[in-house]
C-alpha cells in the first residue's frame, strides 16, 4: 500500500495557511504559497505548474478547491510563484482575477522582461564566454516548462490596501529582487509577506534590471533593494512569513546580516579589483571559485547580475569605471 504523502500544510494564525510546495534545489528550496481563508478566499503566490497537484491536494486536505479560490495574488513575477496560476483558473472552470504589480506584468504575461538578444549582447558586455550564452537559452527553456503565463487582471501598487482573505493588507512596493515586487504588511497583526525579498536562509537576489531599448541596465537593483529593506524596517514587523524558507521571528537581525553580507561582497570585488582590471564574469569567477555542476548555466547567470549589480553601486560611488576592450567591460579601481 502506497504510503499517504505527507503534510505540507500549516496554520500560521488564524484562517491563514502556509503551504509548502516543491522545487528543485536548495537555493532558494521549496515555495511557500499562503491560503487566505474567508472573504475572498486568497491564494498568495502559486509555485510552479508542476507543483500544482500537490496544490491541489493540499487545499483538498483543507476542504478547498481551485474554484473557491476567488482571487491569485502574486508577490512578484518570477515563474515558482505565478507558475501555476493559469492551471488554477482553468482548474477553478470560471475567471480568478491575478493581482500584481505593474511592473512585474511583463514577467508574469510573456515570461521575459526583454527580448533575448538583448540578454546576449548583455552577456557579451560582461565578458561571458559564448558557450554560456547558449546554456542560458537552454535554462530560459526550461523555466518555460515550469510556468504558464497568465494574464494579469489588477495591478496594485505600494500603499494600496487590498483584502486577503478576512484580513486587511497594506501592499508595500519593494522593489529590487526584481522590478515589481511587493510585500503584504497585516498591519494589526504585525504580519508581513516579503515574498522573495526577505529569506531567512539565504541572502535573496536583487537581479539586474535589463532593458529593453539599452543593453546596460539603468536602475540599480541593489540600491533599490536596500531602499526597500529599509521600509520594511520602519514597519518593524512582528514576524516574516517569506516566500521560501521559514518563518522569520527576528526581521531586522535578518536585515542587518544582509547589510554585512552586501558590505563584504563589495570589499571582496575591490580585493579582486586591487589585482588588476577584469571583466565583471571573470570578477565573478574568482568571487565565487566553487559554481559548477548541473546548475552552471544559471549559476552563472545569477553570478553576473550579482557582480554587476554590486559594480553599478560602486560606479556610481566614484570607486570604479569600465573600459570597453574587444566587445565586454573591463572594470577597474580609481
Ligand atoms: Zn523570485
Amino acid at each position: 500500500m502506497n504510503k499517504p504523502a505527507r503534510i505540507r500544510h500549516k496554520e500560521i494564525h488564524p484562517g491563514i495557511f502556509r503551504i509548502i510546495l516543491p522545487l528543485q534545489g536548495t537555493k532558494p528550496g521549496p515555495v511557500n504559497a499562503y491560503l487566505f481563508t474567508g472573504k475572498p478566499v486568497t491564494l498568495l503566490d502559486t509555485g510552479t505548474l508542476k507543483s500544482a497537484p500537490v496544490l491541489e491536494r493540499e487545499l483538498g486536505r483543507m476542504g478547498f478547491g481551485f474554484s473557491d479560490i476567488e482571487q491569485i495574488v502574486l508577490t512578484h513575477g518570477h515563474i515558482d510563484h505565478y507558475g501555476a496560476a493559469l492551471s488554477i483558473i482553468r482548474g477553478a472552470g470560471r475567471p480568478v482575477p491575478v493581482l500584481a504589480h505593474e511592473e512585474d506584468r511583463r514577467l508574469i504575461e510573456h515570461g521575459l522582461e526583454v527580448p533575448e538578444k538583448q540578454f546576449a549582447k548583455y552577456y557579451s558586455l560582461m565578458g561571458v564566454p559564448l558557450i554560456f550564452h547558449v546554456s542560458l537559452l537552454l535554462v530560459q527553456a526550461l523555466f518555460k516548462s515550469m510556468a504558464e503565463n497568465c494574464r494579469v487582471d489588477r495591478t496594485i501598487s505600494d500603499a494600496d490596501r487590498i483584502m486577503l482573505g478576512s484580513y486587511e493588507a497594506t501592499v508595500v512596493g519593494t522593489p529590487g529582487h526584481t522590478r515589481g515586487s511587493v510585500s503584504f504588511f497585516l498591519e494589526k497583526e504585525g504580519i508581513l509577506f516579503p515574498g522573495d525579498h526577505i529569506l531567512g536562509h539565504i541572502t535573496p537576489n536583487a537581479f539586474v534590471m535589463l532593458e529593453a531599448d539599452y543593453i546596460l541596465p539603468r536602475r540599480m537593483s541593489q540600491v533599490e533593494f536596500y531602499e526597500s529593506l529599509a521600509k520594511i524596517e520602519k514597519l518593524s514587523p512582528r514576524i516574516a512569513y517569506p516566500a521560501h524558507g521559514s518563518p522569520i521571528e527576528d526581521v531586522s537581525a535578518t536585515i542587518a546580516m544582509f547589510r554585512e553580507q552586501f558590505a563584504l561582497r563589495q570589499k571582496h570585488i575591490i580585493d579582486i579589483l586591487e589585482q588588476g582590471e577584469n571583466t565583471v564574469y571573470r570578477i565573478g569567477r574568482k568571487l565565487f571559485p566553487d559554481i559548477r555542476g548541473k546548475r552552471l548555466p544559471l549559476e552563472i547567470f545569477l553570478m553576473v547580475s550579482e557582480v554587476y549589480t554590486h559594480l553599478q553601486v560602486l560606479q556610481k560611488e566614484n570607486a570604479v569605471a569600465s573600459n570597453k576592450k574587444k566587445g565586454a567591460l573591463y572594470f577597474h579601481l580609481i
